[in-house]
């Protein structure tokens, strides 16, 4: 035997029902009671969707987040939101979401704090604790969800799901300075508690995730895992302690001997430890092993993993058990429903429910021998075989490119000073110039044309006269507003790394493959499975339209290679440093076509830069290393009079601040209003060298920011950066925003600069500060 099972499941349901079912029930359409059925039915259907495994997993489904439902059964509520009357639905999205005020009496409720799930984009709520934070077991949430399972399992074979104590606690905020350590013992009573609970029940089996074991943990939270699971012993439940994301390296050995029944390692990402945890794995422990990769969307190369998984098996025989990575969460969940794929690329991928096909291959193979599978093993070849030499993948011409990039490639003719004083030569900008990010208002007749387009309802015709039309009111507004550099405003884009995709070849698009973001948002990337070449300029009509309809300054806007890939599913054949660098050439061709059609500042969007850094900090410097470098090759193409922006909309740029300085961007808008301008410290400790746009407001919310306020916050970016290298902008594109919120946004902006420029200097000033400098 090696019994398979899966640490998660999806849940927001192959046509995102749950979403669905949930944004009709916070606008009051549906009540609880019927959301509750549609829950009841899709962990139903999840349930039947696994019947092939031998374990049902349960706990994983969750009606907002996993870590938000821990915080319930822990009963640690935050503080602002424990006193609140109402039902138990109510009271747990409210503590999700917020709540505004009803009337004057009432206060508003913030919404709890969101951060990333590890390296994924899952976003989860962040669990509070305070010095005096208690807790209490409430478990009738896993209670009601282990018995509904039980019509499809029996209760020995039906394995909860649970966070770890350690990355509970790890993964929360102290929002009182409090250590959060000091709750660790509070903590694992209500954990202990909960475990016999559930031993009691008759379950055999609980998966306890502890996924801060891939992290470079410090001696004081090692000793945290080593004083949980010694309390947690004596339940006479088997405890299944899952690791996933990445490797063990120094937790290895921690891992290996803590006092439970088993360990759960990514295969996938730590291939290469497998060895070592079956040389220390004490001899009495179960070895579940993620050799499906639970993150991506390609199908697994079953005969390799056969390979190396056999000599395992024979080792550890019913020790052995199989699962994918980590939860599937992180992956679309039916590639039956994609209809309009193309059959090639659809024979080259799996989703969640195909991924636990594969897996029940793999585990018949181990068992009964290859032969017993072997018309399964026979298709997989196949379609991996198609996959290696498919000629929509492999562009020699490409490959070819991609090789002859040599360092004239990364670098612009000129320092950025002689860059500078060239650009502003050119241009002549006043003191402080204003700028936006990019997308202006997309109004319901905006989106409404592009789908009439995209369902080949109007012509085409039809539709760039809407859209011209649209660039035209945009481009009149912000000469009213007298912006110093103007935007086309983007109507054009559903998304921003979609209308790039949807016009380079080695992109495809599904229709059904939503990946959970936070709550009921979802996302669907798109896939990266080729490689990319770009057939015609993208964005150059555009701009070029918008451009002849000024004389003021048209800013291009592309969106970066990075971004690009942080984005997308990306094929796995080859690094993803290489398709990063391919998609900086199609960019940097781009930006070329700009340059020639006349536009001389061009703004490379890099959001998702950030978020590509791997879990573990001295993985760092490599990728850094990759990312900037196809941000230079995409932006490094022009003359020096061309002035590069970037975009990122996110602040913390302490760790990675040499990085953001390698781009060489002529000018970097960066999200800072919220913090107070106190995030540009580093740019002014670092001496950082270029030009900076701190974003004066929040384009967040819907209110008109005050002139004074932004006055304010530009004084004290003004201390910080040398006033000739400081710009005015908002904090982000503007495409969540109605005009009647952008427009008086905007005068303001503009006003807040005009008053700086009367306090700090008038617009001689850069050229004496110039001088000054040079
Ligand atoms: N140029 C894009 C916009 O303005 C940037 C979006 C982003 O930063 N995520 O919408
Ligand atoms: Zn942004």
């Amino acid at each position: 035997m090696a019994l398979t099972h899966h640490l998660g499941f999806p849940r927001i349901g192959a046509k995102r029902e749950l979403k669905f079912a949930l944004e009709s029930f916070w606008a009051q359409k549906i009540t609880s009671t019927e959301l509750n059925a549609t829950a009841t039915t899709l962990r139903s259907h999840h349930w039947q969707q696994q019947s092939g495994l031998d374990f049902t997993t349960v706990g994983d489904f969750s009606l907002y987040d996993q870590v938000l439902d821990m915080s319930f059964t822990l009963g640690n509520i935050p503080k602002r939101a424990r006193f609140l009357e109402g039902d138990a639905i109510d009271h747990y999205f409210r503590v999700a979401r917020g709540r505004s005020p009803k009337d004057k009496a009432e206060s508003v409720i913030h919404a709890g704090e969101m951060t990333k799930w590890f390296d994924t984009n899952y976003h989860y709520i962040v669990p509070e604790f305070y010095n005096d934070t208690g807790f209490s077991l409430n478990a009738s949430r896993l209670e009601a969800q282990i018995e509904e399972a039980q019509q499809h399992a029996p209760i020995d074979k039906i394995k909860p799901v649970i966070i770890g104590p350690a990355t509970y606690l790890y993964l929360g905020k102290s929002k009182d300075g409090s250590n959060k350590l000091d709750r660790l013992e509070a903590l694992l009573l209500v954990y202990k508690e909960l475990l016999t609970t559930l031993k009691a029940k008759g379950i055999e089996w609980v998966q306890i995730d502890e996924p801060i074991l891939v992290t470079e943990l410090d001696q004081e939270w090692a000793n945290a895992l080593e004083l949980a699971y010694h309390r947690l012993q004596g339940t006479g439940l088997n405890v299944l302690l899952a690791t996933y994301f990445s490797d063990l390296q120094n937790n290895l050995r921690l891992a290996c001997n803590l006092p439970v029944q088993g360990l759960h390692l990514d295969a996938v990402n730590a291939q290469h430890e497998v060895r070592a945890v079956v040389d220390w794995l004490p001899s009495h422990k179960v070895l579940s092993l993620g050799v499906i990769n639970g993150r991506n969307i390609w199908k697994t190369p079953l005969t390799a993993t056969l390979d190396w998984l056999e000599p395992v098996y024979q080792r550890l025989q019913e020790r052995l058990w199989l699962a994918p990575s980590c939860s599937l969460l992180h992956v679309p969940v039916d590639l039956q429903n994609e209809e309009k794929l193309s059959s090639d690329i659809k024979s080259w991928l799996a989703f969640a429910v195909q991924k636990l096909e594969e897996l029940k291959i793999l585990s018949t193979a181990l068992v009964h021998g290859r032969e017993s599978v072997a018309i399964e093993l026979n298709r997989n070849t196949q379609a991996l075989v198609e996959r290696e030499q498919s000629q929509r993948i492999h562009k020699p011409a490409v490959k070819a490119a991609t090789q002859t990039i040599d360092t004239n490639f990364s670098q612009r003719g000129s320092v950025y000073a002689i860059r500078a004083s060239k650009q502003q030569a050119k241009y002549r900008f006043p003191a402080f110039p204003t700028t936006t990010i990019g997308s202006f208002p997309q109004t319901a007749a905006i989106r409404q044309t592009r789908k009439q387009y995209k369902n080949q309802e109007i012509s085409k015709n039809n539709y760039t006269k809407v859209m011209c039309e649209e660039i035209e009111l945009s481009v009149r507004e912000q000469e009213r507003l007298n912006i110093d550099v103007l935007v086309h405003g983007e109507a054009e884009r559903n998304d921003m790394v979609e209308y790039f995709g949807e016009q380079l070849q080695g992109y495809a698009f599904t229709e059904f493959a939503w990946v959970q973001s936070y709550g009921s948002r979802c996302v669907k990337p798109p896939i990266i499975y080729g490689d990319i070449v770009r057939e015609n300029p993208m964005t150059v009509e555009w701009s070029q339209y918008a451009q002849s309809l000024t004389d003021k300054p048209m800013k291009g806007m592309l969106t970066g290679p990075v971004t690009l890939l942080n984005w997308s599913f990306v094929r796995d054949d080859q690094p993803r440093a290489d398709t990063c660098r391919q998609l900086a050439l199609a960019i940097r061709a781009e930006v070329q076509d700009l340059e020639a059609a006349g536009i001389g500042i061009i703004q490379i969007d890099e959001p998702a830069l950030r978020e590509g850094l791997p879990l573990k900090q001295k993985k760092w410097a490599e990728y850094l290393a990759w990312a900037v470098r196809s941000f230079q090759i995409a932006a490094s193409g022009v003359s020096d009079e061309t002035q590069i922006h970037t975009h990122m909309c996110y602040s913390e740029f302490n760790d990675i601040i040499q990085a953001i300085a390698d781009l060489d961007a002529d000018v970097i808008t960066i999200e800072t209003s919220r913090s107070d301008m106190e995030l540009l410290d580093v740019f002014d400790e670092f001496n950082y060298p270029n030009g900076i746009g701190p974003g004066v407001y929040d384009i967040h919310t819907p209110n008109t920011p005050a002139v004074d306020q932004m006055v304010r916050l530009l004084q004290r970016a003004a201390k910080k950066i040398p006033a000739e290298r400081l710009w005015v902008n908002p904090d982000c594109g503007l495409k969540t925003r109605t005009w009647g919120e952008a427009i008086p946004a905007l005068k303001n902006m503009v006003k807040a600069a005009e008053l700086l420029r009367q306090s700090i200097g008038d617009s001689g000033v850069i050229e004496e500060l110039k001088k000054a400098h040079a």
